[in-house]
Parts: C-alpha cells; structure tokens; sequence
C-alpha cells in the first residue's frame, strides 16, 4: 500500500519521540551499542569470548493484549518483558533491543493516539532501565486494519558454549521454579471478568501488567553452573515442561502440594488454582533442572526457587508428564498452556 505524505511525517515525529523517550542508557551497556537510532543499521559490540543470542516476539492487539483493557504502559513493559525472559531463560545478557511498530493512522495522527504510544513506550523504557537494555532501532511503519503490531527482538550475549537450552536435563535431575504460578492466569481472568481497563501500575506485585523476566536468575545459573536445562515459563508449566522433556528425552514426575502459587492463584478453589498454576501462561517464571548433587540455593537474586519434582527416563508407557497428589496419586498432565485471547 502507498504511504502518504503525512503518513510518513507521522512516521518521523514518532521515531523521534521513541529517540527522545529512550535515551541512551546507563553505563554498562554503553559498550555493547557502539551506534544506536539514527543511522541505517545499528553496530553491536560483543564481549570478548562471548556468543550472541537473538529472540523475537509479537505483540498484537487482540492477542496479547487490548487496548480497552490494558493500560498502554502495560503493553509496553509486557512487550519487552516477553524477550527479556527468553534471554533470562538461557542465561544471557540484554545487549539491546530492536522495535518494529505497526500503529493505525489514528495513533500517529491524533494527540489521544500520541498519548497511547508515549505511554507505551514509557513502559518499555522503565523495564529497559531496570536491566539496562538500550533500545537500538526498529522500524515504523502505518498498519491496515486498524491494529496495532509490535515486534520486539533482542540480542544477548553470553559466554561461548556456556548457554543454557532445553536439552541438557538427564535422567535423576531434580526440577526447580522460580518465583509463583498461576498469578498472571488469576490476574488476566479478573481483568477479563471485570471487562473495564486496569489501573495496575508497575509498583505493584501485578503478574499479567508486569511480569518481571528473570534475567537475575537466568544469568546466575549460568555462572555458577547449577542447571544442566532452562526454559521460561511462558505458554504454561504444562506445556514448556513438554518441551523440556522432549528437548532432552526424559519425563517428569511433579508434586502437586508443593507448587508455590501466587497469593492470586492461591484465592480460587482448589481446582482453578491448580489449573492456573499448570496451565496458565505468561508467569514468564523460569522452569530448571540440576543434578542432584548440586546445592541449589533457597533463593537466586533474590527471587525464591521451589524443587517441584524429579526427572526420569522415558519409557514408552508412562505420561510424559505425571503429577503427583498428596496421597501419592498419579495423574497424567497433557500440554494445555493458555492461547491468549484465543478462546
Ligand atoms: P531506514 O529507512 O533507513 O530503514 P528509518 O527511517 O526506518 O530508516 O529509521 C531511522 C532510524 O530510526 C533507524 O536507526 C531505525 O533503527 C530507527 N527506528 C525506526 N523506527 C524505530 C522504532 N520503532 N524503534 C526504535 N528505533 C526505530
Ligand atoms: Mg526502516
């Protein structure tokens, strides 16, 4: 589709507003970004013997978040929240974020608009300071459609080879959780129930508004080399446990009584608050296995880890996926992480 001229001058007031919002960060990463916004093409630095890792996600209206319900600084925190904690799952450092935005015509155009984006991007600037995450570039562009689509990708660094990734569990390694389960599932069905938008703010314990990626623990793991597997927590513990076990060709037998879940999840009946806890997406906790010699500490960065259960060779008949409740019954869990706003 053409761009028309005012289309492309909102285009430019917005990338200078996000050069405004974003300015440039803190000392650490002032060596990782040798040329940030304003040129063609960004210029990273690694660090001397270390690797590059590269994630990205979407955040769509409608699927991840709506903007009748979510305060635009939510969007924002969640949007770069998402990336951050799959850097935090393999133990990375954030080097920098890159943002591709698709806004309607509206929000380029109208001051209520300008208002939505500021707070968007005010959202992710706060998440980006917190972890000291320059944002590098990005594209803007006008939708069609009338919705609003965002592309975070972020490059980390981390020590060549020393990654944590989904296969490195064995058979006999114990499985730890950071942090609760099931907050974010109890906080979006309020939300949902309520049908009006928030008003959580990122001071607050708020699960679904502001997940906190757990980059502190993500790289502690990897320096002290205490997990043999990582993987956040952002489809479910049912359905990211599945790949764990695929990923490194064992099953897990979980205990059901004692799944640390958030005080949210803690206040629905029994049954949705386990449900929450084994199916509910978007903790973005990070899920773990060590071997069973290793002295994994009470809490990482200050966040508390909970054993949770065992791994074990797979066979062909048994679950790969088994909880255990308190009198000692098995029960299969199949993947059944939560599918957004598609239901
Ligand atoms: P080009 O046409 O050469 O791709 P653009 O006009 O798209 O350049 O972008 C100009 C500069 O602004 C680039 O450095 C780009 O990375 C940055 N930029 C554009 N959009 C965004 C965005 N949404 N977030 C961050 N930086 C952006
Ligand atoms: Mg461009």
């Amino acid at each position: 589709m053409m761009r028309t001229r005012s289309g492309k001058l909102g285009e430019l007031a917005l990338i200078e507003q996000i050069r405004r919002t974003f300015s440039p960060p803190a000392a650490a990463n002032r060596g990782s970004v040798a040329l940030g916004i304003g040129d063609d093409c960004a210029i990273l630095r690694p660090p001397r013997g270390s690797e590059i890792l590269v994630t990205t996600d979407f955040s769509l209206e409608n699927r991840h978040f709506r903007r009748d319900l979510h305060p635009a600084v939510s969007a924002g925190h969640r949007c770069l929240a998402r990336g951050l904690s799959d850097l935090a799952a393999m133990g990375a450092k954030p080097m920098a974020a890159f943002l591709s935005l698709a806004l309607p015509s509206e929000l380029l155009k109208s001051a209520k608009g300008r208002r939505w984006t500021s707070e968007f991007f005010s959202g992710m600037d706060s998440l980006a300071r917190q972890y000291d995450t320059p944002l590098a570039g990005g594209d803007t562009s006008e939708s069609s459609g009338g919705l609003i689509l965002a592309d975070i990708i972020l490059i980390g660094s981390a020590p060549i080879g020393r990654s944590l990734r989904r296969s490195g569990a064995c058979p006999g390694n114990f499985l730890y959780v950071t942090g609760s389960l099931g907050g974010a599932d109890a906080e979006l069905k309020a939300l949902l129930h309520s049908g009006r938008r928030s008003r959580a703010k990122a001071s607050g314990d708020h699960p679904h508004f502001f997940p906190q990626p757990r980059l502190g623990v993500g790289s502690a793991l990897l320096r002290r080399r205490l997990a043999t597997a990582a993987i956040d927590l952002s489809d479910g513990l049912s359905t990211d446990l599945t790949h764990l076990c695929r990923a490194s060709q064992v099953r897990a037998e979980i205990d059901a009584a004692v799944l640390p879940l958030h005080p949210l999840a803690a206040q629905l009946p029994p049954d949705e608050a386990l449900h929450a806890a084994l199916n509910g997406g978007e903790d973005y906790e990070l899920l773990f296995s060590a071997r069973p010699g290793t002295r994994v500490p009470a809490s990482i960065a200050g966040v508390p880890i909970t054993r949770i259960g065992t791994l074990h060779p797979q066979t062909g008949r048994r679950p790969l996926i088994s909880l255990c409740d308190s009198d000692g019954k098995m029960t299969e869990v199949k993947p059944a992480g939560w599918e957004h706003f598609n239901s």
